[in-house]
């Protein structure tokens, strides 16, 4: 049985500091699969199809990275896909209480384990929201995010429809 892992978020859209734990959680799993959670009450700035693209574009190096989306429980997810990890970035203990509560939760739902990465340190400013931002003002956001971002915000971003989140 392939040892597999889990990434979940929104990803509107992938950051540097999204894929570099996907990476460092490929090295570690046989299987890592990246879900954009569908949340029907937040409204993103990227549509859903875009987030695969753009997440879909800049893991297409990784052999055994793959993209899905869920809507629902992530444990109920887990249990359908055989996943038994969910692999989270730590960028500051302001992150720890919820995702300490989400852990225990997952655990004690249903068995679902939860490793938590420091985030690299170069990263661990970055937020999606916050590059949407800077997006918006015309800051350049090329060294926080991969190219497939960087074209869809460009073309995106002159129109002022930048959303938060
Ligand atoms: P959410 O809507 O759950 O906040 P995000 O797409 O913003 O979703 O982030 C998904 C997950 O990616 C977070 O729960 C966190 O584990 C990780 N993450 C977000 N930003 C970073 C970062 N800069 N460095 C490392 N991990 C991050």
């Amino acid at each position: 049985m392939p040892r597999r892992a889990i990434c979940p978020g929104s990803f509107d859209p992938v950051t540097c500091g999204h894929l570099d734990i996907v990476e460092r959680a490929s090295r570690i799993y046989d299987e890592v699969v990246v879900a954009v959670m569908i949340n029907p009450a937040k409204q993103g700035l990227f549509a859903l199809h875009e987030r695969i693209d753009m997440l879909t574009e800049a893991t297409a190096r990784y052999g055994n990275v793959s993209i899905d989306s869920f809507t629902g429980l992530l444990v109920d997810f887990c249990q359908q896909r055989g996943i038994g990890v969910v692999v989270k970035g730590l960028r500051a203990v302001s992150d720890f209480d919820y995702e300490l509560q989400m852990a225990q939760m997952n655990q004690s739902l249903a068995g679902v384990e939860t490793l938590f990465m420091p985030t690299n340190p170069l990263y661990s400013f970055l937020s999606s929201s916050l590059v949407k931002q800077v997006a918006l003002y015309g800051g350049d956001v090329s060294a926080l995010v991969p190219e497939s971002v960087q074209r869809h915000l460009a073309g995106r971003v002159p129109t002022g429809t930048a959303g938060a989140g």
